[in-house]
C-alpha cells in the first residue's frame, strides 16, 4: 500500500488563499448517504464553489467525467461529511519507543508517559515530526479539523505549544487545527494545599497568546476531590476569562462511590450562565466539552433522565474515547471470569433512550494510554457496532455522525452542517470512502482508499496497490461445471 499524492491535481500547499476561493470542484457519480434506501443507491453529482456546496443533482445516467484539477469522479463511492478528531494529544503521540508497558496499569502510562514528556523540551525536531505525522495521517483518513491538545506545565513549559502553533500554521490550508491548552498535570501541589501553583500560572501566561480559543484540565489527577473541584473552578475562570472553549478530562473511572464531577462542572456553569448561553456577549458560542465520563455509564435512567434535564440549555457535550476507556479501565479487577470490568459512553444508546448527542474521538494513538489503534474516526465506529451491539440504520447514522457532525459541533465549528446529507449551502467538507457503496459498508468495513476534500479542494487521496500471484496462469477456471 503506499499514499499516492494527487500529482495531476495540486495539493493544497501549492493554491493561495485567493485560488482556493476561486476554485469550483465537481464530484460525479457519487453515492450520498440518504435515509431514503432508494435515493441513497442513486448516482449524485455535488458543485462546490467557493468552499461551500453550490448544487447537488441526481443523475439519471453516469456522467462521463474526465478527472482533472476541478473534477472528481467518484465511481459510484460514497461521500460523507469529513472527519473531526474532537480530542486528540498531539504532543504525546507515537512515543511507544521510548515507553515500556509492563503492568499497562493508568499510574504506570502516567509515570512512563511523564518520563518521555521530561524530554519533549529537549527535542523540538521530534516534538514536531510526531505531530506532523499525527495531522498528515489524519488528513489521510478523512479528517479536516481537530481539536488537538498540547500540555502546559511545569516539566514541558511552552514546548508543546510552540510546537502545535507551528504545526497549526503549517496545515492550515488543509486541517482546522484547533489548539486546546491544557493542564494534564495537577494544578495544586500538595494536598491541603488552597492556592494553585506554578502549573496553573503557565496556563494562565500560554492564553495571553494570539489564537488560543480552548482551555482544559484533567481534575482528577489533584491529590483531593476538593482540589478537583477548584481545579474545575480555576480553569472554568480561566475560560470565562480569556472568551475560550472549555474541555475537562473527567470521571474517568467505574467506581460508584466516586462522585461524579460532571455535576460540578454543571453547577459552575450555571454559576457562569450568561456567558455560556447568551452569544451577544462573545464574539462566538463557547462549548463546554467533557471527556471520558465513564462514571456515568453506572446511572441508572432516572440518573440519566435527571442529569439531561440538568445540562438542558447549556452548551455541553460528552466525548466518549472507546480506545483509550477499553484498554485501560478495571485492571484491579483482571481475574473476573468475564475479565476486567471496561466501559465507554454507550452513544447510540444514549441518544435513543435519553437524548443525549455523544461525540467519539481518538484521543491518544501509540503511547502508554493507547497502544492500539489507529487515526482513522471510523474505526471507533467499528468498534461501536461491536461494543454497544448497534448496527441498526439508526444507530448506524448516529455512530458516523458521532465522529463528524457532533465531534464538529463539540469543537465549535458551529458552521457544520446538520445532516450527513448534504444540503445547498453546507462547508464542502467531506471524505469519499472509494470502493465503499453504502453508509452501513463504510462502517461496518471501513476503505482505506479516501479522498479528502476542504473548503471544496482535495486535500488528499489515497490508493491501494495490490499485487496477487497469478493462480490462473497457463490454467482454465477452477470453478467446477454444473451437472
Ligand atoms: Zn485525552
Amino acid at each position: 500500500m503506499s499514499a499516492v499524492p494527487p500529482s495531476a491535481l495540486g495539493t493544497s500547499d501549492e493554491l493561495s488563499t485567493e485560488e482556493r476561493n476561486l476554485t469550483s470542484l465537481t464530484i460525479a457519480n457519487v453515492r450520498l448517504p440518504h435515509e431514503d434506501r432508494a435515493l441513497a443507491s442513486r448516482l449524485w453529482r455535488l458543485k462546490c464553489k467557493l468552499g461551500k456546496v453550490e448544487d447537488i443533482s441526481l443523475l439519471q445516467s453516469r456522467d462521463d467525467v474526465k478527472p482533472d484539477e476541478s473534477n472528481i469522479d467518484a465511481q459510484g463511492s460514497i461521500l460523507i461529511p469529513s472527519f473531526c478528531h474532537s480530542h486528540v494529544h498531539l504532543d504525546k503521540c507515537f512515543i511507544l519507543d521510548r515507553c515500556t508497558i509492563v503492568s499497562g496499569e493508568f499510574h504506570e502510562a502516567l509515570e512512563v508517559t511523564g518520563r518521555a514528556k521530561a524530554a519533549f523540551p529537549l527535542d523540538l525536531n521530534d516534538l514536531y515530526d510526531r505531530g506532523a505525522r499525527l495531522i498528515r495521517e489524519s488528513v489521510q483518513f478523512g479528517v479536516t479539523s481537530m481539536r488537538a491538545h498540547v500540555e502546559v506545565d511545569s516539566i514541558v513549559g511552552f514546548a508543546c505549544l510552540d510546537v502545535a502553533q507551528a504545526l497549526q500554521r503549517k496545515f492550515e490550508l488543509i486541517c482546522d487545527v484547533q489548539i486546546a491548552v491544557f493542564a494534564q498535570e495537577p494544578l495544586f501541589g500538595a494536598p491541603g494545599d488552597t492556592t494553585p501553583g506554578l502549573n496553573f500560572t503557565l496556563l494562565q501566561q500560554a492564553l495571553q497568546r494570539d489564537g488560543l480559543t480552548v482551555v482544559g484540565s484533567a481534575p482528577y489527577v489533584e491529590p483531593t476531590i476538593e482540589q478537583a473541584k477548584s481545579n474545575i473552578a480555576l480553569v472554568m475562570d480561566l475560560a470565562v476569562q480569556y472568551g475560550a472553549h472549555l474541555d475537562f478530562h473527567l470521571d474517568y473511572n467505574l467506581d460508584a462511590d466516586a462522585e461524579p464531577l460532571i455535576y460540578e462542572v454543571i453547577s459552575q456553569a450555571r454559576r457562569n450562565h450568561e456567558y455560556w448561553t447568551q452569544t451577544p456577549l462573545r464574539p462566538r458560542p463557547r462549548r463546554i466539552t467533557v471527556g471520558h465520563a465513564t462514571r456515568l455509564q453506572l446511572f441508572t435512567p432516572a440518573q440519566w433522565h435527571h442529569l439531561a434535564e440538568a445540562i438542558k440549555d447549556l452548551p455541553i457535550t460528552l466525548v466518549g474515547l472507546p480506545q483509550s476507556d477499553m484498554y485501560m479501565q478495571g485492571r484491579q479487577d483482571w481475574d473476573q471470569p468475564l475479565g476486567a470490568p471496561r466501559s465507554t459512553l454507550r452513544v447510540p444508546h444514549i441518544l435513543n433512550e435519553y437524548g443525549i448527542e455523544i461525540a467519539m474521538s481518538v484521543n491518544n494513538v501509540g503511547n502508554a494510554f493507547t497502544p492500539q489503534g489507529s487515526l482513522d474516526p471510523l474505526s471507533l465506529c467499528t468498534f461501536g457496532v461491536a461494543v454497544f451491539q448497534s448496527a441498526t440504520p439508526a444507530d448506524i447514522q448516529t455512530l458516523v455522525r458521532s465522529v463528524t457532525l457532533t465531534s464538529k459541533i463539540t469543537i465549535g465549528q458551529d458552521s457544520a452542517h446538520l445532516g450527513l446529507f448534504p444540503t445547498r449551502g453546507d462547508p464542502a467538507d467531506f471524505v469519499i470512502l472509494h470502493g465503499t457503496e453504502t453508509l452501513q459498508s463504510a462502517v461496518l468495513h471501513p476503505a482505506w482508499d479516501r479522498t479528502t476534500i476542504r473548503a471544496g479542494v482535495m486535500v488528499s487521496r489515497r490508493q491501494t496497490q495490490v499485487w496477487f500471484f497469478d493462480v490462473d496462469e497457463g490454467n482454465p477456471p477452477a470453478c467446477p461445471t454444473q451437472a
